[in-house]
């Protein structure tokens, strides 16, 4: 597969998508991005790297941190957090609390917030520092030492966090966190804000790819493990888009309101598409049209 022609070509095909939809303003922060950006990355499992476009500009991972936070804790042998998250799509937006507390502060997945506080939770009780973990594993899997957090990012986080301190603190009257609201809270911030191109998320996620191995060939995870990661990003990744993402991509994908995706062909390669205008449920417009179109051409879907 010449991979460097297949992204030019797709890279022409979004193009003219890129620009449309609208930036994350609820961060402020993430409000003054360039909605003009466009960029992708592929790395195969033997460690090629291929990319287009802006496909080595940072941007903030927000929601895409969620994959890799539940990979830690797996990987720190924490194995029954399905005990207090489910495996679910939710249908709800990312940010709901009413499925909650019908749910007993167990939520439906995590890879919406609720879901993600839990396993930050666990993360930080497994760990001491959850997102120190979190910011040492993307760079030593990126290679990239300068992948980093974005303190305006989180601090503005913080400054608008009342929907996630909601959710942390109604999860808590359930017994559902170990550590205190802020703490939780705190590091689950800055996993958000960490900044990183689509060049470095491509390769952190290779593991995935690889069904559980790191890029220095250690083991992160069992396989079957690897593959329930695949799985929850393929039903629950895209927010409550995930069934319009498996119809038209076809792939697991994890994305973020920072306008990325990480998508994985398990035994192939990683891929990561960034374009910051987003979709009415959050996923970026481009971004999604471009793995549609990758998945197309190669005929690589998991289908
Ligand atoms: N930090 C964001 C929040 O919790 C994550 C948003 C996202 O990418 O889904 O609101």
């Amino acid at each position: 597969m010449d991979y460097q022609a297949v992204l030019e070509e797709v890279a022409a095909f979004a193009r003219p998508l890129v620009g449309r939809g609208q930036v994350a303003d609820y961060i402020p922060a993430l409000a003054g991005v360039d909605t003009g950006r466009f960029g992708m990355a592929v790395v195969d499992i033997d460690g090629g790297v291929y990319g287009v476009g802006d496909w080595e500009h940072p941007f903030s991972v927000q929601s895409i941190s969620k994959a890799f936070s539940l990979a830690l804790v797996l990987a720190e042998g924490g194995g029954r957090i399905w005990e207090r998250v489910g495996t679910e799509p939710s249908g709800n937006p990312f940010n709901s609390l009413v499925q909650l507390e019908y749910e007993n502060g167990i939520p439906r997945n995590p890879f919406i917030n609720a879901g993600a506080l839990v396993v930050t939770d666990r993360l930080q009780t497994l760990t001491g520092d959850a997102s120190t973990t979190m910011l040492e594993f993307l760079r030593a899997e990126s290679g990239n030492p300068d992948v980093s957090f974005d303190p305006a990012v989180a601090a503005s986080e913080t400054e608008h966090g009342d929907r996630n301190a909601a959710l942390a603190h109604f999860m808590a009257s359930y017994g559902n966190l170990d550590n205190p609201v802020p703490t939780v809270l705190e590091h689950y911030f800055w996993q958000c804000s960490i900044e990183m191109s689509c060049r470095d998320l491509a390769l952190a996620g290779g593991f995935l790819a690889r069904h559980g191995l790191r890029a220095d060939g250690t083991r992160l995870l069992p396989r079957r493990e690897a593959k329930q990661i695949n799985a929850v990003m393929l039903t629950c990744g895209t927010y409550d888009a995930a069934g319009d993402f498996a119809y038209r991509v076809g792939l697991p994908g994890k994305s973020g309101v920072g306008g990325g995706i990480v998508a994985v062909i398990p035994g192939r390669c990683t891929l990561c598409v960034w374009s910051p205008g987003l979709d009415t449920r959050g996923n970026s417009v481009a971004g999604v049209a471009a793995l549609d179109h990758f998945t197309t051409l190669t005929g690589w879907s998991v289908f």
